[in-house]
């Protein structure tokens, strides 16, 4: 017998919250984010409730093309880009969107010659200080990338620092600001920003988190009002029994310290089970 730990997938709750986000964002187109494994809960068991997705969204082009194969023929966006002039080839065999953040990705895409132009979010850093061109220098960026034969629709995209805990105006404003009178379609919003922020839903949202049900701040009930449902149930069973008395300690290091007496149920999971 296996350890009675077991993850079970609910495909039918990504497919609940993926027309509760739609809902909520009436007039965006929804780029599904199932980086990492969908998040963990397999992109092949998950795969079946994105019907609905205008887009899929990752970063690994293993997991665009598994994506591929498995039927998609809707966009693709590569959240990172690319990385080396194979990964060009492949973007443009499998017709990815690819999110271009650098001058590097630039470069690489100024020596490709890709049978068709290659679709590219061109990204800003509006704050977070991760990936991305700054304000000052982005309208430079936008008029190379859109000079590129190599390069077809050019989008515009930006990932909020603080969309989970409160403020994004700052950001939105320098985004603005700084996009003033460029066509392209604009993508913002993570889930904060689709749960918080109507401002920025704009023409395609990136919810990731909310699609599996998790609250992007980490706490349940900051998203409790909403309706999600939970894309995963974790179960497994109490395999031993303790009675500890006041003063006692539980586990390594001796972190918890128990104030009175209690009887506690030891359950079958930990790192083991990742
Ligand atoms: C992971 C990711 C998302 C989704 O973020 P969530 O907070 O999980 O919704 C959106 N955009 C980018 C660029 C990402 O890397």
């Amino acid at each position: 017998m296996p350890r009675p730990i077991t993850a079970r997938i609910h495909p039918e709750a990504v497919r609940h919250n993926l027309g509760l986000i739609k809902q909520m964002t009436p007039t965006s187109r929804v780029w599904t984010v199932v980086k990492a494994n969908a998040y963990g809960h397999g992109i092949e068991r998950i795969y079946p409730a994105l019907a609905q997705a205008d887009g899929i969204a990752l970063l690994d082009l293993d997991e665009a093309v598994r994506v591929r194969e498995l039927g998609w023929t809707k966009p693709i966006l590569l959240l990172e880009g690319i990385f080396e002039p194979v990964d060009v080839e492949l973007a443009d065999s499998h017709r990815l969107t690819v999110a271009i953040h650098c001058n590097e990705q630039l470069q690489l895409l100024a020596a490709a010659r890709p049978r068709q132009p290659i679709d590219i979010m061109l990204k800003m850093n509006s704050g977070m200080n991760r990936l991305g061109f700054r304000p000052q220098v982005f309208r430079d960026a936008w008029e190379r990338a859109s000079a590129l034969p190599s390069v077809g629709s050019v989008g515009l995209m930006n990932h909020f620092a603080t969309a989970d805990d409160g403020a994004i105006d700052w950001q939105l404003d320098e985004f603005d600001a700084a996009t003033q009178g460029m066509p392209g379609e604009q993508s913002l919003s993570n889930s904060a920003g689709v749960l918080w922020h109507p401002r920025a839903h704009r023409d395609w949202v990136r919810p990731g988190t909310i699609l599996y049900g998790a609250s992007p701040t980490g706490v349940a009930r900051d998203v409790a009002g909403f309706g999600l449902h939970a894309a995963m149930t974790l179960t497994s069973r109490i395999i031993g029994v303790q009675t500890v008395a006041p003063q006692e300690t539980i586990g390594y290091g001796r972190t918890f310290r128990a104030d009175q007496p209690m009887r506690i149920g030891v359950v079958a999971c930990g790192y083991a089970d990742g």
